[in-house]
């Protein structure tokens, strides 16, 4: 029964004929009324699995989002639907407030998105606990861990919506948690005998690169021939940076302009809007932009500078290709950025506990950039992820490095691991390794160990360097929790059962720089280019006239499909994935015309 029911409106309302992958298993989930905590990569497809619950139960779903203009923009691509959808956050009028009130009341919404600041009002507690809530979805569920990656105050106190909601299942969902922060997001929401599904964090139609930051403009320039007129962001560290980068591209003729909080609200939302409907095509911007971006059309993300931690990287070029079409993400790493960043974190008001966490973290996010093993693995390790096959389509492994049996070195890590009973951070682990006589070794007895100086043969540095490939590689993890000491992970006793073999590699400085990326190629398809840009064009009319972002009207995934099928009429049209009965009622007519008015 229930199954038919979110299926036919999965096709009916989204259009769509099959969930990927997890989906239809947290739906299920929460329509039993139990609460679950959804990990999903960026563009996996989270929004559905708390829409769905939404339009399938009796009552309002209430999904928390920390940006009003995401809430904006999800609100929008609803209505076009068909779903009655509002919003309350503090830009509301109060006329606007009481609008939105008023169709609780009579029960017409299906789905209510609030800021975090907005439902931590005892008054709007008190009205929404007079209400039938099916549902509570927590977005971006990881603002609420000071271990995550960024913190929110009003997220924190979202835990009171257990006690005033006992009943009520939950859904936290986040994109960027590591184990750590997994575990403080159910303890945080207080959420009752939760299932974590976790998605592979991997986005295998993205390929990265990583490489020193060298004659970066030029590169860049290079980089962006092979792009043809594809959207991309390229992140840098500071304001100065997002308007000189964007410059020297204009100069060059492309088409870029830059974004950063020191610019006006005004400016700040014509970026956004002409980033998003294909107006600009390349946006050099902070980190301000990114979190209120949905746009699916983003072909290649680049880091001018290194990102402050694995997170934030990875959320980053997590906004690359989330129409699952090739993307790219290219970082360019410094020194000088490691430095900076550091300074930022020192210089910080943030608790002395807090900058440890961020020192860890960024001290990864370095290992990450001159790790000479599978990119793609390290970040799946780090959140969680422990898997040792390639990714093949990272730089390490589409060129892989040089690599030597390293398995007798790892067993000696590990074993000494586990004989300090997974207390150790690296430091001690290498001194114990090497046979020192430290008082940090000697006072806890470590010196009497088996392991103790079994390693002494290789130098503290190569030692390092080793134990962080076999961090990178899922062997051993960091419990930052616990002052950053190392852990054993599932695949520690396959190596110490000779069931695995480590590979590592000796440390060589990366001056060279690597060959550029390999050549962006636009999916080859039959597609009526002529049409395409028609309809593009048609769109944007359209998006402009209601202030909205084109690809909550339509996706251009659904426009290339309408361009390769042709449909000549409504059924035809209803098979292309993006068209619900909603749009083909408002929009069929009018794009079946163009369809015939263009092709003969
Ligand atoms: P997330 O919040 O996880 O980053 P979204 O919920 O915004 O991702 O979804 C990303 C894109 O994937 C959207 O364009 C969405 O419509 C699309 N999508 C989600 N589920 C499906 C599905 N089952 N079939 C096809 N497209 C889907
Ligand atoms: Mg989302
Ligand atoms: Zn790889």
């Amino acid at each position: 029964m229930e199954k038919t029911l979110i299926y036919k409106i999965l096709k009916k309302t989204f259009g769509y004929d099959d969930f990927r992958s997890k989906q239809e298993k947290i739906i299920n989930h929460s329509l039993e009324g139990k609460d679950g905590l959804v990990i999903m990569p960026t563009g996996g497809g989270k929004s559905i699995c708390y829409q769905i619950p939404a339009l399938a139960s009796e009552g309002i779903t209430l999904v928390i989002s920390p940006l009003i203009a995401l809430m904006n923009d999800q609100i929008s691509a609803l209505r076009f639907m068909g779903v009655k959808a509002e919003a309350l956050h503090s830009n509301l009028s109060i006329d606007e407030s009481r609008f939105v009130y008023n169709q609780l009341k009579t029960g017409e919404l299906k789905l209510l998105y609030m800021s975090p600041e907005r439902i931590n009002n005892e008054t709007t507690q008190r009205f929404l606990s007079t209400l039938n809530i099916s549902l509570i979805a927590i977005d971006e569920a990881h603002c609420v861990s000071v271990w995550g990656n960024d913190f929110r105050p009003d997220y924190a106190e979202l835990s009171s919506l257990r006690t005033i909601f006992p009943n009520v299942p939950m859904m936290a969902l986040t994109a960027t948690a590591d184990k750590t922060t997994q575990d403080d997001i159910i303890t945080q929401l207080k959420l009752r005998e939760p299932k974590t599904f976790l998605e592979s964090f991997e986005r295998k139609n993205i390929t990265s690169y990583v490489e020193p930051g060298l004659k970066r403009i030029e590169k860049i320039k290079s980089i962006l021939r092979t792009y043809n007129d594809a959207s991309g962001i390229i992140y840098c560290l500071s304001r100065n940076d997002t308007e000189k980068v964007a410059k020297k591209l204009q100069a060059s003729g492309y088409n870029a302009d830059f974004y950063h909080a020191g610019l006006d609200s005004f400016e700040r939302s014509r970026v956004q809007r002409q980033f998003q409907n294909d107006e600009i095509q390349i946006i050099c911007a902070t980190i301000a932009f990114g979190m209120g971006i949905d746009k699916p059309n983003i072909r290649f993300v680049i880091h001018y500078n290194m990102p402050k931690n694995i997170e934030a990287y990875y959320q980053e070029i997590g906004r690359a290709g989330r129409d699952g079409e090739p993307a790219e993400a290219i970082l360019f790493y410094s020194w000088g950025d490691f430095i900076k960043l550091q300074r930022f974190i020192d210089e910080g008001e943030a608790n002395p506990e807090f900058q440890k966490v961020q020192t860890a973290k960024l001290k990864r996010m370095w290992e990450y950039c001159t790790s000479s093993d599978c990119h793609t693995n390290l970040v799946l390790n780090y959140f969680g992820e422990y898997r040792s096959e390639k990714c093949g389509h990272c730089d390490n492994c589409i060129n892989p490095p040089t690599k030597k049996d390293g398995t007798t070195q790892a067993m000696m890590a590990l074993s000494a691991i586990k004989r300090c009973n997974e207390r150790i951070g690296m430091e001690t682990l290498i001194g114990v390794l090497k046979g020192s006589y430290r008082s940090e070794i000697t006072s806890r007895g470590y010196d009497k160990i088996k392991t103790f100086g079994v390693g002494r043969n290789i130098s503290g540095a190569n030692w390092k360097n080793y134990i962080i490939q076999m961090i990178n590689q899922g062997i051993i993890s960091i419990d930052y929790a616990t002052g950053s000491t190392l852990k054993w992970t599932p695949l520690s006793s396959e190596v110490i059962n000779n069931k695995l073999k480590v590979n590592i590699v000796d440390f060589v400085p990366k001056t060279k720089a690597k060959k550029p990326p390999k050549l962006f190629v636009e999916t080859e398809m039959d597609t009526n280019l002529d049409l395409f840009d028609i309809l593009k064009s048609w769109r944007l009319d359209l998006a402009r006239k209601k202030n909205v972002p084109a690809f909550t009207i339509l996706a251009n995934k659904t426009l290339k499909e309408i361009c390769q099928v042709l449909p000549t009429n409504n059924f035809e049209l209803l098979q292309v994935n993006g068209i619900g009965e909603v749009k083909l009622r408002q929009y069929g007519h009018e794009i079946l015309n163009i369809i015939k008015e263009n092709v003969k």
